[in-house]
C-alpha cells in the first residue's frame, strides 16, 4: 500500500487515515482472514454491535433477546397518541409487546414499510404520516469499485486504512462536490458472483489492491419506499447527481495512473434497487410538516414511538454514514434513559 499513498501524495493529495475498530493487537481476535468489512466476523475481532453492544448488554442480564422474531405491525390507541402493542411474529406464533417506549430499528426500507402497514382510523395513511413524508426522500451514494491490479497476490492485510477528501467540495474545474475515495475491506467477493466467474474473480480480487468511490445521491421525494394493498414492499429509486459520480471516477482513474497504479472500475453500485448506504425515509427535522421524526428520533406524531436506524439522515452527504447512525442512536440512549427516570446526561443542543 505504502507506494499507493506516496504516488497519491506526490500529486498533493491529502491522504487521510480511517479509524477502524479492529482487535490487530498482538494475541488479539483478529486473524487477518479476508471475511471482513461488510461480514460477521467469525472470531469477534472486529468491535461490531454483536461485539461490542448485544454481547455485553445481555451479559448485564437486562436484555431479553428473541431471535428469529419479525415485527409486522405497530397498534396504538384508539386517539393514536400512544403505541400499545407491537405484533411480533416469534417461533410461528404472533406475539404482543407491551412497553412503554418503543423503538423501531428494521432498516431504511423496512421500518418506513412497518408504519406504512400498521395504517388505522387514527392514522389513515400509516403511522406517523401527517407530514406524508414516510418512505420518501431515500437517498444515499453512487458508488464504485476501483481494482488496481498487482502480479502477485496481496497478502494479509487490513486494507481499509486511508481515505482521500480533497475532492469532497468540488474541484477546479467542477462547481460542485464530487465526493470522496476510501480503501475498501477485503471481502470474498467471489462468493457474490455467479459460480462460473468465481476462479477468474478471486484471482483479480487476490492481486488487487480495492477502493471505493462514492458521491452523494440527492433526496428526492419522488425516491421513495412504499407499501401496496397486500403490504408488499415497493421501492422506486433513480439516482441523481451521476455527472457529479463520473467526474469523481475519471478523477481518480486519472490519480491512480499517475500513481503507477492503473485502475478497472466495477459498474456504478444498483443492487437490489436502492442507492449504496441508503438513509432518509423517515427523516427527521423540527417542522412536524416536512419531517417525521424529531431530533430525538421521536415520531412527531406519536409520542412514545421512535425510530433508531439509517431512515433519521435526511442527507447521506458523501461520506460513510453508520458512524452517525450510531452516534445518533447513543445520544437517543441517553434521553429516552432520562424520560424513564434514568440518570444520563444529555446534551440537549
Ligand atoms: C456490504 C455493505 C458494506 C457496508 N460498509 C459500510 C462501511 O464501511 N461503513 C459504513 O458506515 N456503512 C457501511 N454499510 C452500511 C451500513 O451497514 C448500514 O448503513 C447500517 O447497517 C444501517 O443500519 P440500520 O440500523 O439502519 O439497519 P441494519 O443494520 O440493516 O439493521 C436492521 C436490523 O433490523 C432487522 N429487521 C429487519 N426487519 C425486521 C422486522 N420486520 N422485525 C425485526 N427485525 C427486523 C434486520 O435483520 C437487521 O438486523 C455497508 C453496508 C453493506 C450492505
Amino acid at each position: 500500500m505504502e507506494p499507493l499513498l506516496r504516488g497519491l501524495q506526490r500529486q498533493g493529495l491529502n491522504v487521510s487515515s480511517i479509524p477502524k475498530a479492529i482487535d490487530v493487537r498482538d494475541g488479539g481476535d483478529c486473524h487477518f482472514c479476508t471475511t471482513c468489512d461488510a461480514y460477521a466476523c467469525p472470531s469477534g475481532g472486529k468491535l461490531d454491535s454483536e461485539v461490542a453492544c448485544v454481547r455485553p448488554a445481555l451479559a448485564s442480564r437486562n436484555l431479553t433477546l428473541a431471535t428469529e422474531a419479525r415485527c409486522e405491525r405497530v397498534v396504538t390507541n384508539s386517539g393514536g397518541e400512544r403505541v400499545v402493542d407491537r405484533k411480533v411474529v416469534h417461533q410461528g406464533e404472533v406475539k404482543g409487546v407491551s412497553a412503554d417506549l418503543y423503538v423501531l430499528a428494521c432498516d431504511v426500507v423496512r421500518s418506513p414499510a412497518i408504519l406504512l402497514r400498521s395504517a388505522n382510523s387514527a392514522h389513515p395513511e400509516g403511522l406517523a404520516n401527517s407530514s406524508g413524508q414516510v418512505g420518501r426522500n431515500l437517498c444515499g451514494h453512487n458508488a464504485s469499485w476501483f481494482f488496481l491490479p498487482r502480479i502477485k497476490p496481496l497478502p494479509p492485510l487490513h486494507q481499509k486504512t486511508f481515505a482521500v477528501n480533497d475532492y469532497y467540495l468540488g474541484a477546479d474545474q467542477h462547481g460542485f462536490p464530487l465526493g470522496t475515495l476510501q480503501a475498501a475491506g477485503r471481502m470474498p467477493v467471489w462468493m457474490q458472483v455467479p459460480r462460473w466467474m468465481a476462479p477468474f474473480a478471486k484471482t483479480i480480487n487476490d492481486r488487487s489492491i480495492t477502493c471505493f468511490g462514492m458521491s452523494e445521491v440527492w433526496p428526492d421525494p419522488e425516491n421513495r419506499v412504499h407499501v401496496d394493498a397486500d403490504g408488499m414492499i415497493h421501492v422506486d429509486f433513480r439516482a441523481n447527481n451521476v455527472a457529479g459520480y463520473h467526474a469523481l471516477r475519471r478523477t481518480f482513474l486519472r490519480h491512480f495512473r499517475r500513481a503507477g497504479f492503473p485502475a478497472t472500475i466495477s459498474p456504478r453500485y444498483q443492487g437490489a434497487g436502492l442507492p449504496w448506504h441508503p438513509v432518509g425515509t423517515l427523516r427527521f427535522g423540527s417542522d412536524p410538516q416536512t419531517s417525521v421524526l424529531d431530533p430525538w428520533c421521536r415520531t412527531h406524531d406519536i409520542e412514545n414511538l421512535y425510530v433508531v436506524d439509517s431512515c433519521f439522515l435526511p442527507s447521506a452527504g458523501a461520506l460513510n454514514t453508520s458512524l452517525t447512525v450510531m452516534a445518533q442512536a447513543l445520544r437517543v440512549a441517553e434521553h429516552m434513559d432520562r424520560r424513564l427516570g434514568g440518570r444520563a446526561e444529555v446534551d440537549e443542543a
